[in-house]
């Protein structure tokens, strides 16, 4: 088993701009929903399902690091989704 080593001081400013491309894509496929929290948990648990899985593939078989990326930026994108649906709906409840 391969380990990473951890990135200092990083504050993502290089991946943010993925995140928010996979939020735009995301949008043009499933368009505007409205969800419970418990809902969209589980998209979320779906893509880190995904996730984990596109990892497995390539740490042990031919799975490819790219793959295995893009599925962490879609449980970024849903993530970050997911907080600003939260802090929009407290915002709205004063
Ligand atoms: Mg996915």
């Amino acid at each position: 088993m391969n380990i990473y080593r951890d990135v200092l001081n990083c504050r993502c400013e290089e991946e943010f701009p993925f995140v928010a491309e996979e939020h735009d894509r995301q949008v043009e496929k499933w368009g505007y929903q409205n969800h419970s929290l418990f809902e969209w948990m589980t998209y979320l648990t779906e893509e880190v399902g995904e996730s984990a899985q596109a990892i497995s593939e390539y740490e042990y078989r031919e799975g490819t690091a790219e793959d295995a990326i893009k599925e962490l930026v879609q449980v970024a994108a849903l993530a970050t989704r997911m907080m600003a649906i939260m802090r929009q709906n407290r915002k709205e409840q004063g």
